[in-house]
């Protein structure tokens, strides 16, 4: 659950967010919008990734300004650029890493019970058997994957996906979607590939800092469409 009350945001004085409030209770929530409407801004308010000039964001009933580490660890976040989120050198110990606790790194090899759960999420997303290869030479289907796994670990409550297929091709974009279907936790997904958002419960529409549309996707992607084509 997010709540957002009167968000604004400038970047260099140029408004991006113009007064945006929601309360965002449903398990799938799709955000479009054309390209600068301010989807990612917004989304990163949700875990105090920005911090807004005005108005106040709680997410899972915490005030981001004040929690924000707190919000942090239930709230995770994945990008269409896979490769940036991809910080050690091989799938198992990014996936490793993403299980210590913050600001620890240990020496040597993750241990028996790390190791066990390392495999149980590579194998989960299909990367069993490139665990010990270098990270950067996978695919970028299998990166998204690799994203995936190491944010999943962290068992977050809300799950945050800023175009998470816009590099992918279709095997892969699928694959993505029965994923994160198959979620429990709350997802927000931003996309420009719409026809993810058929069975969402909620879409927003994002144009020019403002959500001028709200509603069940049957509704919001055509009002999305017909704007674009204005
Ligand atoms: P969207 O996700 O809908 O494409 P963004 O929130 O990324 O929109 O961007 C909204 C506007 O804010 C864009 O014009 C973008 O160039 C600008 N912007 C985004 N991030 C920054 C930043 N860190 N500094 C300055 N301008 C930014």
């Amino acid at each position: 659950m997010i709540v957002l009350d009167d968000v604004w945001h400038s970047y260099d004085d140029r408004p991006v967010l113009r007064g945006v409030s929601a309360e965002l209770s449903e398990r799938r929530i799709g955000i479009i919008g054309a390209n600068g409407s301010g989807k990612s801004t917004l989304a990163r308010t949700f875990n105090g990734l920005v911090v807004p000039d005005r108005g106040t964001v709680e997410t899972l009933g915490l005030d981001v300004r004040r929690k924000r580490a707190e919000v942090r660890a239930q709230v995770g976040f994945m990008f269409a650029d896979a490769s940036a989120q991809i910080v050690m050198p091989t799938p198992a110990e990014d996936v490793a890493l993403s299980l210590r606790p913050r600001g620890r790194r240990r020496r040597g090899g993750p241990d028996g019970a790390v190791a066990a759960r390392v495999a149980e999420v590579l194998a989960e997303f299909g990367l069993a058997d490139h665990a010990d290869a270098p990270a950067q030479l996978l695919s970028s289907g299998q990166k998204q994957m690799l994203a995936f796994a190491s944010v999943l670990v962290t068992e977050p409550k809300i799950l945050v996906c800023d175009e998470p297929t816009t590099l992918l091709d279709l095997r892969n974009v699928l694959l993505v979607r029965s994923r994160l279907a198959a979620l429990e936790q709350q997802v927000i997904l931003l996309t420009h590939h719409l026809d993810m958002l058929d069975d969402f419960d909620r879409v927003l529409v994002m144009d020019d800092g403002a959500v001028v549309f709200d509603g069940p996707p049957a509704e919001a992607v055509p009002f999305y469409r017909e704007l674009a084509a204005r």
